[in-house]
């Protein structure tokens, strides 16, 4: 069964994650407004673009205009290209997609690289399960990018992107809808990819808690795992320091 659209506030939907960790779909952030649609993330595979698509047209939602990339893991733009709109990123991001362009992706491409890299095993096995086709497909390189932030305006509605960083990824970028009170965080504030986690790495509450600081925040959406309100993401704060 395919998920379908949620929607959190009055300009801004989620493609919610898939509920199986194995297929790696992140939460797809939809901010629709002033005509256009922006995606926060693109999806993990065209397969999974293409469910992201048709939740669109469900939507009746105006064209793409843009989709902001959160960060450079595969997962979360590995299915750009069904969206036919340009990419927006962090500087950084920006590098590490542009190599991931250049490679020749197929499976026999990622069983060399395990070969090569073991240390890389687990993150590469997982971009193999999780593509059904290598034919046709194309890595989305940005090409508007920032270093400390940028501001895009969908019509009125103002959409402010920040970089982070942080353990997850360096180039972990924030995305805020301030009038709506939502910020779409994907993964920065996990602890470090599998294949470079060390005993003892948990998620950076600091870095959530410093989010969470800006009180006007009402929603939050990480990349993997249910949209919280801001009283439930609180308790999880006040539960771990406590
Ligand atoms: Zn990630």
């Amino acid at each position: 069964m395919e998920s379908s659209v949620l929607q959190l506030t009055d300009s801004t939907w989620v493609f919610p994650c898939h509920p199986d960790p194995e297929k790696l779909q992140p939460n797809v952030g939809i901010i629709i407004s002033g005509g256009q649609t922006v995606l926060v993330d693109g999806g993990n595979s065209p397969h999974h673009a293409r469910s992201i698509l048709n939740a669109l047209d469900e939507l009746n939602a105006p064209p793409v205009r843009h989709i902001i990339y959160t960060h450079s893991h595969f997962d979360h733009f590995f299915g750009a290209q069904v969206f036919g709109a340009p990419a927006i990123a962090h500087e950084l991001c920006r590098q590490r997609v542009q190599e991931m362009a250049l490679k020749p992706w197929s499976y026999s491409y990622i069983e060399d690289e395990i070969q090569q890299t073991p240390e890389r095993a687990i993150g590469l096995r997982n971009i193999a399960r999780v593509m059904d086709e290598w034919r046709g497909f194309r890595v989305i390189v940005p090409t508007m990018t920032f270093t400390a932030g940028m501001r895009l305006y969908l019509g009125d509605l103002r959409v402010d992107i920040e970089h982070v960083g942080g353990q997850h990824s360096p180039d972990s970028s924030v995305v805020r809808v301030p009038s709506e009170g939502i910020i779409f965080v994907a993964d920065a504030y996990y602890p470090p990819v599998p294949d470079y986690r060390q005993p003892g790495d948990t998620a950076d509450f600091d870095l959530l808690a410093r989010l969470l600081a800006d009180e006007t925040i009402q929603h939050i959406v990480d990349g993997h795992s249910t949209p919280l309100v801001r009283d439930v993401a609180l308790a999880l704060l006040a539960k771990r320091e406590g």
